[in-house]
Order: structure tokens, then sequence, then C-alpha cells
């Protein structure tokens, strides 16, 4: 079972949605306000944060911006207007994904499982402790536990899906991967289906993790056929 803050100064909203994910299995915590989300996130560390835009304080953009100074954890944002998606999709903010107001709580729903599958949060207990343990790949170390990654201790800063992308080779190191088949593991969203994605977060991870990003040692390209992680 996942644990999901949900951040929304909506009383109606917050209770039906609420009430849903609890239905759905998930334990909620809640904040009505920008910095009531910081206090929360920090005292609850949920495995995922649906963050509405319009909060009293400051909005969802910066507490946005703010939990991911620490942290990579999957983050929904829920936005009620178009200059809100654009600005989402625009300023690259790290956010997971977005539902835009009003939504049906089966597609939101559909939205928060999928985030927690790429986010490496389980839905099965037993699976949990194999999933989430830290690897070690060389200097690097990765947390699924903490969304975190460092290298020789320093902490890296890694998009959710980057992150993601990184945990699934480091958990299957030495293997070859197809960018097709990097997108079947890690993009179980059908719109996003250009194999092109998959270099971009190669290259946002080789900017974190090699000395030298255009001489990649330790996340190499194998001519033809893909990519392929190595000690
Ligand atoms: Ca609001």
């Amino acid at each position: 079972m996942a644990h999901v803050l949900f951040v929304e100064d909506e009383e109606n909203l917050r209770a039906a949605v609420g009430y849903s994910l609890r239905k759905a299995g998930h334990a909620v915590s809640f904040a009505v306000s920008g910095p009531e989300a910081l206090t929360v996130f920090q005292e609850a560390r949920p495995d995922l944060v649906l963050l509405d835009v319009m909060l009293p304080g400051f909005d969802g953009f910066e507490v946005l911006r703010r939990i991911r100074q620490r942290s990579s954890v999957p983050v929904i944002m829920l936005t009620a207007r178009t200059d809100e998606v654009d600005t989402v999709v625009g300023l690259e903010l790290g956010a997971d994904d977005y539902v835009a107001k009003p939504f049906r709580m089966r597609e939101l729903l559909a939205r928060v499982g999928a985030a927690l599958r790429r986010g490496g949060a389980s839905s099965v207990p037993g699976e949990a402790s194999a999933t989430n343990a830290p690897l070690e790949l060389g200097d690097l170390r990765l947390d699924p536990a903490t969304h975190q990654v460092t290298r020789a201790g320093r902490l890296l800063v890694l998009k959710p899906r980057a992150f993601a992308l990184l945990h699934f080779l480091m958990q299957h190191r030495g293997q070859v991967f197809s960018r097709e088949q990097l997108l079947r593991q890690l993009w179980d969203d059908p719109f996003i289906g250009d194999p092109r994605t998959i270099d971009v977060h190669i290259r946002w991870i080789r900017e974190q993790i090699e000395d030298d990003p255009s001489q990649p040692c330790r996340l190499r390209t194998i001519r033809g056929v893909g990519y392929q992680l190595v000690e």
C-alpha cells in the first residue's frame, strides 16, 4: 500500500479524493496550503504527492520546486486552467504527470497507480523489500525508499522518470536494452511512445553520473542496439 500526500484547499474535493484513494488501498495524508504541504511532506515521507496548483500561502509550483530540492518522489499536479498546464509542461518543473480539473476519479486513480509503479513503490507488501533495497554501482548509490541517488556521497538531482530509468538499469546492470524495451518497461502511458524520449533521459542521467557526459563510460551506447549500464 502506498502513502499519498494530497495537497488541496477545497474541502469537498479533499474529502472525495481522500475517500477514493483509501478505498483503492492507499494511506492518505492531507495538507491545505503551500507551507503545510512542505511540513507534512517532511514528516509523512509519502510515496507520491498529489498537488493542487492554486493554494493559500504559496502555490503548488513553489511546493514542487522545494520538494525537488530534496526528493524525486513522484508528483502529480492538479491543474484547473490551461495556462497552468502550460506551466507544468513548459517549465519542466519535475512533475511526473498532471491531471486537469474537472477529472474523473477513475482517471486520477489510474494516473496515481502508474506514477507509483514508475516511482518504484510497490502495492504488494512482499515485493517491497526486494525492490526497495539500496543498489550500488561503483561510487553510485541509489535508494528506492528515499528516491535518492548519491555519487561519492553527493546527492544527485534526477527527475522521476530518469530516476526510474537509472533504477531499472542498475537492477539489470550489464544487460543491453533497446529504446523500445526501456519504453515498455518504464512508460506505461501509451501516449508517450517516442523512443527519443529515452535518449533525453539517458542524457540527463549521464550529466549526473559520468565524469565526461560526452564520453560515457558507465552508461554506454551500444550502436544499433541500445544502452547498457556497466561498472
Ligand atoms: Ca485549490
